[in-house]
């Protein structure tokens, strides 16, 4: 198997190279030239297998330059029982009806980030032994707050690696802050940045394809790689899950093998939904993928126009790791929906740098919409949502879950359409437990600080508090540098020792 770039389908590369090296050099993402296919007799036969040999089954075929014991190193050390808090590793719940909950906050950071981030570090230095061997790999991170986390977790003290964390100062909640900054581990560093998470992510994305730089990290044996989604690695351990809960679904009896389910997703950098995208290209049953997104609303517009523009308010809302206006996974999609015209994706990406908008024919989006519906939630329908759910099924969900759920149901009441559907929920409650707390008591937010707050959502609502979050309040702060857009590469230059 290998892959390509979306805005040159001439280069080919391995698995590894394209792990390994993050993006493409001419800026384009690496994506599948051929997707494996998956029978329906084959979903079932995963049925009964665990997360971790699901996992394999669907790697496997997409890591063809990995050795099956190095597979197993990898799917084995990431989602091992230490590290995730239910032995189902992503559980799917059932909430009422036709409606069911892929709880993906499990892992050691309480965000979906770690399906893929614990996996991840693991793929990246196995890809680095094929290509690279004896490089640093310097992961550079843009994180609208669990990222950033999840990636600090997961390269902690992994040999031959680095990582610096760049975060929107007032862009992420006290709790994420938090994490990051009592983060451990010799290889890591934090650093806040002056703007939003667009501007911390085009600044990474401009160091990356700086040539100066470049060489300057070549010259100490170093090479940049990324963590963020536009990273193959990041994005192939989402497809797991997709067929992970379509079995459970049918363990569940909610579905007979082979029957259609929707899928709902709460949407910022287009990752996670894409990798439904991609599960539904192998074969797995999935009629509509559905974006919900909050009143940054870029994609909802996108999905129902053609039209994509990023020139609008920026709202800093409750569900902060969706609040983005570059969707860059959008550009895989594009690039798989026009029939792998990487042309026109350069194109598009050439206005959307320089216009901060493009269109797309009415064929293409028209072919769009044939798999994808789209909505938005409103910060207020937000918090009713929490608390209705609360009250009424005694669900908990934190603010991007609830995104989501919101998002369904104006779908179901609009199409009419309510096949088994699955909503990925990709936060504890307790991450946001400010907004979570104050949608619960209607609108009423208590004056206490981040760990009283947890305590007192625990009273209210008594779900489970994660060991992790619990455990925050004893660590120390390590990092508190704050810098300028402008000043991020000498920030780089200086964390690095360069
Ligand atoms: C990252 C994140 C999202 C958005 O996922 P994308 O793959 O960027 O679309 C949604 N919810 C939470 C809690 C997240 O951390």
């Amino acid at each position: 198997m290998f892959y390509t770039s979306t805005r040159d389908k001439s280069i080919k590369v391995t698995a590894s190279k394209a792990i390994a090296q993050g993006i493409s050099e001419e800026g384009g993402l690496f994506v599948p030239c051929v997707l494996p296919q998956f029978s329906m007799d084959k979903i079932s036969s995963m049925v009964s297998m665990s997360y971790i040999d699901r996992a394999k089954t669907v790697l496997r075929e997409f890591l063809t330059d990995f050795t099956e014991e190095e597979l197993s190193y990898c799917v084995e050390g990431a989602y091992s029982a230490e590290k995730f808090s239910s032995p189902a590793i992503a559980p799917t719940v059932h909430i009422c009806g036709n409606k069911n909950i892929l709880e993906l906050w499990h892992g050691p950071t309480c965000a979906f980030k770690d399906m893929a981030l614990q996996l991840l570090p693991y793929l990246m230095t196995v890809s680095a032994k094929k290509t690279a061997e004896g490089k640093t790999i310097v992961i550079l991170v843009a994180t609208s707050g669990d990222t950033g986390k999840a990636a600090l977790e997961g390269f902690k003290d992994v040999k031959d690696t680095k990582i610096l964390v760049f975060y929107p100062v007032d862009g992420v909640s006290p709790m994420q802050k938090l994490q990051m900054v009592t983060q451990e581990g010799e290889n890591v560093s934090v650093c806040a940045i002056n703007g939003n998470f667009d501007d911390a992510q085009s600044a990474v994305k401009s160091i990356f394809t700086d040539s100066e730089i470049k060489e300057q990290l070549a010259a100490k044996n170093m090479m940049f790689s990324s963590a963020n989604s536009i990273n193959w690695g990041r994005l192939v351990p989402q497809i797991v899950y997709y067929f992970s809960t379509y079995c459970d679904m049918i363990s569940m009896n909610n579905i007979k093998a082979g029957e259609e389910i929707n899928v709902v997703v709460p949407t910022g950098n287009f990752g996670n939904i894409l990798a439904g995208f991609y599960a539904k290209k192998m074969g797995l049953p999935i009629k509509m993928l559905i974006c919900a997104s909050n009143s940054n609303n870029v994609l909802t517009d996108f999905l129902k126009t053609g039209t994509y523009d990023r020139n609008r308010s920026f709202y800093t809302t409750t569900s902060p790791s969706m609040d983005i206006l570059i969707s860059s996974n959008l550009e895989r999609l594009l690039y798989h929906m026009s029939d792998e015209d990487d042309k026109l994706v350069s194109d598009l990406m050439f206005q959307l740098s320089e216009n901060g908008k493009y269109t797309v024919s009415d064929a293409l989006i028209q072919k769009i919409q044939k798999t994808f519906d789209a909505g938005f939630t409103a910060e207020n329908d937000v918090d009713s949502t929490i608390k209705s759910h609360f009250e009424n099924y005694n669900y908990l969900c934190d603010t991007h879950t609830a995104v989501a759920v919101k998002v369904y149901d104006d779908y179901v009441k609009r199409t009419g359409d309510d096949i088994p559907s699955v909503i990925d929920s990709t936060a504890s409650p307790y991450k946001f437990s400010k907004s979570v707390l104050s949608a619960v008591l209607g609108g009423n937010t208590p004056a206490l600080d981040e760990f009283d707050m947890v305590d007192e959502l625990n009273r209210v609502t008594a779900a489970d508090v994660p060991a992790p979050l619990a455990n925050l309040k004893n660590k120390q702060v390590r990092f508190n540098n704050v810098c300028n857009r402008e000043n991020m590469s000498e920030m780089v230059f200086s964390l690095l020792n360069l």
